[in-house]
């Protein structure tokens, strides 16, 4: 009575399970991913998902050497000074081994702390063992040269200093080039957390040796997919820390290791493969369109765009327009009884647009990304969009002064 096994399979799970999206079950068309990450992307990003790979195979090995270079030039990495390492897994763990790498055990190192990335980043550095050197700044502020000057003259135990570049809880940019002078010149190591902004907003490597990494993940202004971490580090510097890791996993000096050891088309551990098979496609895109230049002005258009086009409707914006980044655009939440963020997101996402759902920043504010596959009509949309879901809601009271007006 033949039933084919394939088919018994397909029973018990439920055939159509994998074609039931899961965000959008109810909805013909998937709404636009207007979030910090993962972001949208392009269908031949996502298409290259689609297939099964052998991470050693030597058709493969070449193309992932060939991706670590390109990603290495993207970072303005210098061949031979710098090497670009992946690593298995999101923005905070990559985070945490160029921690655990360059910062010894138990030494001191210095976070500007300006946002909700600066708390975790603290976090992370106390939980390794390291020993965090918060600078308290007020949220929305930017860190400054002179304050990382100052901090570590009266500290000589900082040997490091660990900056956030493009805070994403408040969309606010701190100036990574006078923060780099001030660790240059006091004589210590920098590392950069660019996670929110590689590719986008630019941090030189080959013209800052003070910088031990900067790393970043697959899934923000790559526009690729989740999994993958990358830190494009010193060679110098990878091999002066041997053994600070206290990790295996977490160890960028063993990453370095391996592959003098096995090849740079080799792999330590499985790898999320299939991401890294739809980063290749994400890198020509990038290089297609022009690189870093083209996408930090197709992010800063699509900011402006938002952040103009509602304070038009008579939002508030939480940053000043001066101060306000490419990544994304918050706005404070309307003082009126009839917003409330889940119902504003769950109307939005009806019209087409889905943004988070939970606010980043000390006072209530909803955020809408600026970054990803995405466009500047996608961004006039949305703000169509937030009107008239605003409508819908029946909230009037849009800003804390228009009672007043
Ligand atoms: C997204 C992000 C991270 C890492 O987030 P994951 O969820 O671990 O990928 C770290 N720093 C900044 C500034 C980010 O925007």
């Amino acid at each position: 009575m033949g039933m084919r096994f394939a088919d018994a399979t397909d029973q018990a799970i439920g055939v159509e399970k994998g074609t039931v999206p899961w965000h959008h079950a109810a909805m013909t068309q998937p709404p636009l991913l207007l979030i910090p990450g993962p972001v949208q992307t392009d269908p031949r990003v996502k298409a290259a998902m689609a297939q099964d790979i052998a991470p050693w195979d030597n058709e493969t090995r070449p193309r992932y050497a060939s991706l670590r270079e390109r990603v290495r030039v993207i970072a303005g990495g210098v061949e031979g000074e710098h090497v670009c390492l992946p690593l298995q897994g999101c923005g905070h763990f990559i985070l945490e081994a160029a921690l655990r790498t360059f910062v010894p055990p138990g030494q001191k190192v210095l976070i500007p702390n300006n946002g909700n990335y600066g708390v975790r980043m603290i976090r992370l550095a106390a939980e390794a063992g390291r020993v965090p050197v918060a600078i308290d700044i007020p949220e929305g502020e930017v860190a400054t040269g002179a304050m990382i000057a100052r901090a570590l003259a009266e500290d000589p135990a900082i040997g490091t200093v660990s900056v956030v570049h493009s805070e994403t809880a408040t969309a606010l940019v701190n100036p990574m080039e006078e923060i780099a002078a001030s660790v240059k010149a006091a004589g210590r190591r920098l590392i950069v957390d660019a996670v929110s902004g590689f590719g986008a907003i630019p941090f030189d490597m080959g013209a800052h040796p003070e910088a031990d990494a900067v790393v970043f993940s697959s899934n923000k202004c790559m526009e690729a997919m989740p999994g993958i971490g990358f830190a494009i580090a010193r060679v110098d510097r990878l091999e002066a820390c041997r053994g600070n890791a206290g990790s295996w996993s977490f160890d960028l000096a063993d990453l370095l290791h391996h592959a003098r050891t096995f090849g740079w088309g080799s792999i330590r551990f499985t790898p999320a493969i299939q991401s890294l098979a739809a980063f290749e496609v994400a890198l020509d895109i990038f290089e297609a369109e022009g690189g870093q230049q083209a996408r930090l002005a197709r992010y800063t258009e699509n900011a402006r765009i938002l952040y103009d086009g509602m304070v038009d409707l008579g939002l508030t914006p939480w940053l000043p327009k001066d101060r306000q980044g490419p990544i994304i655009v918050n706005m404070h939440q309307p003082p009126d009884p009839a917003f409330a963020l889940q119902p504003f997101v769950d109307a939005l996402k009806r019209r087409g647009f889905l943004i988070s759902n939970f606010s980043t920043t000390t006072a209530p504010t909803f955020r809408i990304g600026a970054i990803g596959r995405l466009f500047p009509d996608d961004m006039r949309r949305a703000v169509t969009a937030v009107a008239e879901t605003l409508d819908e809601l029946g909230v009037r009271r849009l800003s804390r002064t228009d009672i007043a007006a």
